[in-house]
């Protein structure tokens, strides 16, 4: 079953073409500068098939792009199937499903009715996800769309892990609550690390640390979230690329009033100038940092310092709330590939029974233990696969199961 995954943001669609029952990946690539001019990137996985980089297409809307997606998957000598009715399915990222979507679902107009629901809680992402849905339908007519949420996962939180202590109504009214994001990452990780540990999900208390640009940790407790630490937005939690992470609101007050900001700029300077970026002045690429602590930038090295901190006391806080943990997984950029801030992080847990191997731990962007064998708790490197999670999903709704 081949399922086309598509993640469209305002002017740009990232593309794959899958099968998950085999867990191969026939092609991928993103399209540009939509509304624009148009740049097209195809990337297929059959040797001898010719890859486009950023060529030019003219993609005036969504829709264009979407055709020279297909057209790129079926071209009769650099396409990897023979025509769009070998696509069984389309599974489509949507960033926000409020409290109305604890699931992956077949798109309907009640569905699409409900995104748009959802509008206000994501103003930046959900829009362009619908725009990406639209233009599919347009081109792809009859074959099933299924919506995969960041969000959904996490619905099954609690509500004393999920309610933000502010007067009541703004939760019953305005919806203002925790909802966490990379719920798919999350989702998938947790399933592989039951798989390596050959356990029922339903039997591990599992911290997950999705270590990347964008950060978030989430617990989850017998297959299910129990809290994570981004909240109504992805600027809480961790401290970012660029975001500044949980902080005493009354800055915002001073600081405002200080230097005169509206709050759009100070949401500006929390979003995109501050974390390590902001900590550090240098970069918010942790390979950067890393290079750069080691010639001696002590801001850079405290911001790394500061990153790792929050992960471990994150990883303490949540195998408390669940009181314990059998398994911490590593996953995207930083997990997967940051060999010293996996060490660092996990050094000062022996107390709680983690031990690390460290050869093990040197080791990149492939599934491995590097926990010791005698560690209570094992810790686990998974990289993560939004893309496969997303058609696996789709696969599994279309098929009915
Ligand atoms: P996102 O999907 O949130 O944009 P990624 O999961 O791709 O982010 O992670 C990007 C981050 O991973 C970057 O900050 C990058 O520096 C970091 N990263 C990638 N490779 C390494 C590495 N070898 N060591 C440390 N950090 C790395």
């Amino acid at each position: 079953m081949n399922i086309l995954v598509i993640n469209a943001g305002s002017s740009s669609l990232k593309y794959q073409l899958l099968d998950p029952q085999a867990g191969t990946l026939l092609a991928k690539g993103l399209c540009e500068r939509i509304g624009i001019d148009g740049k097209f990137t195809y990337k297929p996985q059959i040797a001898g098939k010719k890859v486009l980089d950023a060529v030019d297409v003219a993609m005036p809307t969504h829709s264009e792009a979407i055709q020279a997606v297909l057209n790129a998957l079926v071209d009769q000598d650099n396409g990897v199937i023979g025509s769009m009715k070998e696509i069984d399915a389309v599974g489509h990222r949507v960033v926000h499903g409020g409290e109305a979507f604890n699931k992956s679902v077949l798109i309907t107009e009640d569905v699409m009715k409900t995104v748009e629901e959802c509008i206000p809680l994501a103003p930046l992402h959900n829009p362009a996800n619908i725009t990406g849905i639209r233009a599919c339908q347009k081109v792809m007519p009859g074959v099933p769309m299924v919506a995969v949420f960041d969000t959904a996962f996490h619905q099954t939180m609690p509500a004393k892990a999920y309610m933000y202590a502010l007067p009541y109504e703004y939760y019953e009214k305005d919806k203002v609550r925790r909802y966490g994001f990379h719920g798919t990452s999350h989702k998938y990780v947790a399933a592989r690390a039951a798989a390596m540990l050959g356990k029922k999900p339903e039997e591990l208390k599992l911290i997950s640390c999705h270590l990347g640009n964008g950060s978030s940790i989430t617990a989850v407790d017998g297959g299910k979230s129990v809290d994570t630490s981004m909240g109504f937005t992805p600027l809480a939690g961790l401290p970012m690329g660029t975001r500044s992470g949980d902080l005493d609101a009354g800055i915002l007050q001073y600081v405002m009033n200080k230097y005169s900001l509206s709050i759009n700029d100070m949401l500006d300077i929390l979003n995109k100038k501050s974390g390590v970026l902001g900590v550090s002045g240098v970069s918010s690429d942790f390979r950067d940092l890393e290079s750069a602590g080691k010639e001696g930038n002590d801001r850079a090295a405290l911001s790394v310092e500061m990153f790792n901190y929050g992960v471990k006391k994150l990883i303490g806080a949540y195998a408390a709330a669940m009181g314990g943990v059998d398994a911490i997984i590593f996953t995207a950029g930083v997990g997967e590939n940051s060999v010293s801030q996996r060490l660092a992080i996990a050094s000062g847990l022996e107390f709680m029974g983690v031990k690390m191997d460290a050869a093990a731990n040197d080791v990149r962007g492939k599934e491995a233990v590097i926990s010791a064998a005698d560690s209570k708790v094992k810790v686990l490197l998974i990289p993560t696969n939004e893309e496969l999670m997303i058609a696996m999903d789709t696969a599994a709704l279309v098929s009915g199961k």
